[in-house]
């Protein structure tokens, strides 16, 4: 099918010519016409997959007739996080280049005058978060009653963040005869029943989400302690032909800390991560995007859904807790046919969240070695060498990381140790800690107790005898396990 057959006019044809797109894709092919239609639409589809053009495409189309006032936007798209705002505003002004349609971004972090002098001149696509969208309504900055066509985008990620309230409120303030298109990667029953409440009979539309990475991206993966893992990553750096590569860490404090540590290496490597000034924040990737700064170092709510072309690499420095981030997170390269290569780098706690991926995209992620780290120093606890018998050390590895933890399924098990996104952007909460060490200790490889200062050697390995003191498992401290000299009065 091609985009003349979808019915998109001259112009707009011109325009996605010019993008240098020659055939819909099926998110594209469904929904165009659909939303052409009038009808409401439920879509089920993720970033990536040319979602932005097919609801963009057709709302040009249908905003091109008529003129917005002062202050009344004609059609709103809400975004949950400034990126991906930004983008689908850009996303606008390619589709858009042959009409007159004016675009105006309401995100946080931005000064409000420029936004309401915008706003006063009249707006035919609203792009906004949804925070800011409320603090300009509530300072009587915009008019919601002329709103003929409401995108929600990516409502699952709107619910993770703690954006529904928000949501719902700005929905309750729109006109009721309006179109509504709301796309969601998933759709638990949460999201369905936003649908329901906000959606007039749509038309579902869903496409396969890319739940197995690109074909072009060679993925690895590295088992290795926490305390070697700067190290390692910097020895990836070297070794590897790294162009440009996203390096992303679970939580926002780790970001800045990465990027310091890499800065003081001599490393080219910046930071994006949601507690930076918006300003900063654009600067930074626009730098990024036009080859300025060679690694960014970044959290998943600020690079979620970026469009960054010809990434040669993508390092996971900490293995995301959602098993469908690292596909986001590696799908930032090998893009368009290009080759890329993915490293993730897991620690014995993170052995859970690698079984989830795996499971996820359907096989296993080879092990490999990191040249100068000597990642043979990992070793296992005495229980684990007793069981692996004569498998190889590294095939041993990957079993652990691969086997959840006893008793419980692997699926149920990983997604309820998912900490919410909210939480893991905003809270900065605490590693967690394996709930039951048996657990930890037969699923993960430990370090090796050679390498340890004589203090914190296992209490056995440490007094040279068998002494156990309740409470201290097999980490009693070495001074406790000490005989006590009595002075003899
Ligand atoms: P999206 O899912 O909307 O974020 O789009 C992901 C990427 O696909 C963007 O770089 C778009 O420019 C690109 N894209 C969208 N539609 C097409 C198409 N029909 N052909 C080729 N690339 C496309």
């Amino acid at each position: 099918m091609s985009f003349e057959e979808l019915g998109l006019t001259p112009d707009l044809l011109r325009a996605v010519v010019d993008a240098g797109y020659t055939t819909p894709t099926p998110i594209q092919q469904k929904a165009i016409p659909v939303v052409a239609s009038g009808r409401d639409v439920l879509g089920c589809a993720q970033t990536g997959t040319g979602k932005t053009a097919s609801f963009s495409l057709p709302m040009i189309d249908k905003l091109a007739a008529g003129r917005a006032r002062a202050r009344m936007p004609r059609s709103l798209v809400l975004e949950p996080t400034r990126e991906l705002a930004t983008q689908v505003e850009a996303a606008f002004e390619v589709y858009g280049k042959y009409h007159r349609l004016s675009t105006a971004l309401l995100i946080g972090g931005e000064r409000f005058a420029d936004q309401e002098r915008k706003l006063d001149r009249g707006v035919d696509v609203l792009i906004a978060t949804p925070g800011r969208m409320l603090d300009l309504f509530e300072r009587g900055k915009i008019l919601l009653s002329d709103v003929r066509i409401l995108v929600i985008d990516e409502a699952d990620r709107m619910l993770d963040m703690g954006f529904i309230p928000d949501v719902e409120r700005i929905v309750g303030l729109l006109p009721k005869n309006r179109q509504t298109l709301f796309f969601s990667a998933t759709m638990p029953p949460e999201i369905r029943r936003l649908a329901d409440a906000f959606l007039n009979e749509p038309a579902e539309i869903s496409v396969a989400p890319p739940a197995s990475p690109a074909k072009t991206v060679e993925q690895f993966l590295v088992a290795i302690s926490p305390d070697d893992k700067r190290a390692a990553l910097r020895s990836l750096i070297a070794s590897e032909d790294v162009k440009n590569a996203l390096i992303f860490c679970n939580r926002k404090r780790d970001v800045d800390i990465l990027q310091r540590s890499l800065s003081r290496h001599g490393f080219d490597a910046a930071a994006l991560h949601g507690d930076m000034a918006q300003s900063k924040r654009t600067e930074t990737l626009e730098r990024f995007k036009n080859s300025e700064i060679r690694l960014l170092v970044c959290s998943d709510v600020a690079a979620r859904g970026l469009d960054i072309q010809g990434l040669s690499h993508v390092f996971n420095f900490d293995v995301p807790y959602h098993p469908e981030d690292y596909v986001h997170r590696i799908g930032r390269t090998g893009r368009a046919g290009r080759e890329g290569r993915a490293f993730t780098l897991a620690a014995p706690d993170e052995g859970k969240a690698v079984a989830a991926i795996q499971s996820l995209i359907g096989r296993e992620i080879p092990i490999t070695a990191v040249p100068e780290i000597d990642t043979a120093e990992l070793d296992f606890t005495g229980k684990e060498r007793r069981r692996g018998g004569s498998t190889s050390r590294r095939a041993a590895a990957q079993e652990r990381l691969l086997r959840p933890a006893r008793g419980e399924p692997r699926r149920e098990k990983t997604e309820r140790a998912k900490p919410s996104r909210e939480k893991t952007e905003r809270e900065e909460r605490p590693r967690r800690e394996p709930r039951d060490r048996d657990a930890a200790v037969a699923v993960f490889p430990a370090r090796d107790t050679r390498r340890q200062p004589a203090e914190r050697r296992p209490a056995a390995a440490a007094s040279g005898g068998e002494p156990r003191v309740v409470g201290f498992g097999d980490d009693l401290p070495a001074f406790l396990a000490r005989p006590l000299k009595l002075a003899r009065a």
